[in-house]
């Protein structure tokens, strides 16, 4: 049989640890069989990212500018322990924020729903995204202990130095006080990945905040969604038969229990954090919760929502057996080879996407699963896959 062709390469970030492993493993047995693949290889490992003091990085950042589709391994966060671990001539930052800061996106993260691996909340049969604001609010906040009696203000003093000025609290005892901001160009960019998420998945967004209470600050992300799909997605929705909602944070959070899934749920930064872990340990495993970056430009990076699984890496060095979950990287994979599929008009990539997600899937119903679904899977007498022939499987079934 040939080989599916790729028109256009993706960009490949490969990463760190027990999901480096992974990732190669994932090529050699899924993959390479089936496609000519093409990728523009970025190695953001530490080691590499050190030796080229993150450059890499931003390079990988600036090559998904030019193909817009990228996947992405999980990469270690270097703090101090991996200082000395890896000899790091700096504490380099997060590759995730890096990038996320050159591509200005928005991350939408969903579960992977299979059958045996059943949600917490019994109604919900598809899954929910959930997309977080990753700029300002409480995260760049400045905040003060008040040691007594005394008055605390906002000022704002315009570029011509008029000032305007709002009483916070008049303090007659010690208390705490913080101040926060956001930006209505990040506001904006949000609201517009948001948007443009719906309509590639075909998918109802909602969104919520707390404006009857936050006159001015929350109720400016109300205005801003509402006056940009207006203005430039309202035909679009209908056309796709998807719905923009708008309501109260508390009511959002109730419905979202009575729903049946299969939304996206967008939130600000704030709720997003909180969320986003209700939502994936409701659905039963961060293992299998994929994560997309997509900016308002339109350009895509794929990836899984957990990180490198150190702890089973470690085991890996010292030659044990590993039982590590590969789905969230390989749904990575068939994102990214979904997207590109799309955007080049190249079917057979896409249909190539949907039949390995439907391998994967497929693989686990039948029972065969890796350790971690074992544990919580109401199939009985599940087979418990190492990580190697848990991939194997998918093959031989694809
Ligand atoms: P982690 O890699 O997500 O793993 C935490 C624990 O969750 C694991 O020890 C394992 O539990 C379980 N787990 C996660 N993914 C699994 C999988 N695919 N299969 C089976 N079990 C899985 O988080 P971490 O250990 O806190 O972080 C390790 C490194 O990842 C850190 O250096 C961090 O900076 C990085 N990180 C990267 C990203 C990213 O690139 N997007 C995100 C988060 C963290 P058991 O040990 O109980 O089996
Ligand atoms: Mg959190």
């Amino acid at each position: 049989m040939d080989k599916i062709k790729m028109t256009t390469p993706l960009v490949e970030m490969d990463g760190d640890e027990m999901t480096r492993i992974l990732w190669k493993m994932i090529k050699e047995e899924l993959l390479l069989p089936h496609i000519d693949l093409r990728t523009e290889y970025y190695d953001l490992g530490l080691e590499h990212r050190n030796e080229t003091d993150d450059q890499v990085t931003v390079d990988a950042a600036m090559a998904t500018k030019k193909y817009k589709v990228a996947v992405k391994c999980a990469t270690i966060t270097p703090n101090a322990a991996r200082m000395d671990e890896y000899s790091l001539k700096e504490m380099w930052k997060s590759p995730n924020g890096t990038i996320r800061a050159i591509l200005d996106g928005t991350v939408f993260r969903a579960p992977i729903v299979v059958k045996g691996i059943e949600p917490c909340v019994k109604n919900w049969q598809k899954p929910i995204t959930i997309a977080r604001h990753a700029y300002g609010d409480v995260y760049k906040g400045s905040e003060m202990k008040i040691p007594g009696a005394g008055r605390v203000e906002l000022v704002y003093t315009a570029a011509d130095g008029t000032q305007t000025k709002e009483l916070v609290h008049e303090f007659d005892g010690p208390g705490i006080v913080q101040g926060m901001h956001n930006i209505n160009k990040s506001i904006e960019s949000f609201a517009r990945s948001c948007f443009t998420f719906a309509l590639d998945t075909k998918q109802d967004l909602w969104f919520a905040t707390k404006d009857t209470i936050s006159k001015k600050y929350d109720h400016t992300f109300k205005d801003i969604f509402q006056e940009i799909y207006d203005a430039e997605y309202d035909e679009k929705f209908q056309a796709a038969g998807i719905e923009y909602f708008y309501t109260l944070i508390d009511d959002a959070v109730a419905r979202v229990m009575k729903s049946k899934g299969g939304f996206i749920w967008a939130c600000k930064n704030y709720d997003g954090d909180v969320m986003s872990d209700m939502i994936s340990s409701a659905f039963g495993s961060l293992a299998m919760m994929t994560s997309v970056l997509v900016s308002p430009e339109g350009y895509y990076e794929y990836e899984a929502a957990h990180g490198t699984v150190q702890r089973h890496y470690y085991k890996h060095l010292k030659g044990e057996e590993t039982s590590t979950n590969s789905v969230a990287t390989i749904f990575a994979w068939t994102g990214a080879l979904r997207k590109r599929g799309e955007l080049d008009g190249n079917k057979a990539l896409m249909e190539f996407a949907d039949r390995l997600e439907k391998a994967t899937v497929d693989t686990i119903e039948s029972g065969k699963m890796t350790k971690d679904l074992a544990l919580i899977t109401t199939i009985r007498k599940p087979t418990v896959l190492n990580s190697e022939d848990f991939i194997k499987a998918i093959a031989k079934r694809l």
